[in-house]
């Protein structure tokens, strides 16, 4: 099974290094090989790396109305605590299946 941050950057079109040789990592992204010097991958088990990337994204709103749908200000603050002070991942996870429906 693919690791859901990395199928998360693929979804969002983010860089996604891995090891060739025990020199070399090249991006599954762009192409890019480079020395074998990084800080590693990027984790979005933490909403807030997943919402510095969607909210840039042109569907950021569309994303937003798909996790918040606009019932009643309480319903709202709810779904929006369960995302937002999550670090297990939980809106990487829900960012994924809504990017692979839009696919
Ligand atoms: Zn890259």
């Amino acid at each position: 099974m693919t690791d859901p941050n990395q199928r998360f950057a693929e979804l969002a079109g983010l860089c996604w290094h891995e090891q060739v040789d025990n020199q070399t990592l090249k991006c599954k992204h762009c192409g890019q090989s480079m020395l074998f010097q990084w800080q590693g991958n990027p984790d979005f088990t933490d909403a807030r790396e997943v919402l510095k990337v969607m909210r840039v994204r042109e569907n950021w709103i569309e994303f937003s109305e798909h996790l918040f749908p606009g019932t009643d200000p309480q319903t709202e603050i709810e779904a929006a605590c369960y995302y937002i002070l999550d670090t297990t991942g939980k809106l990487r996870d829900a960012a994924i299946e809504w990017m692979e429906e839009k696919r």
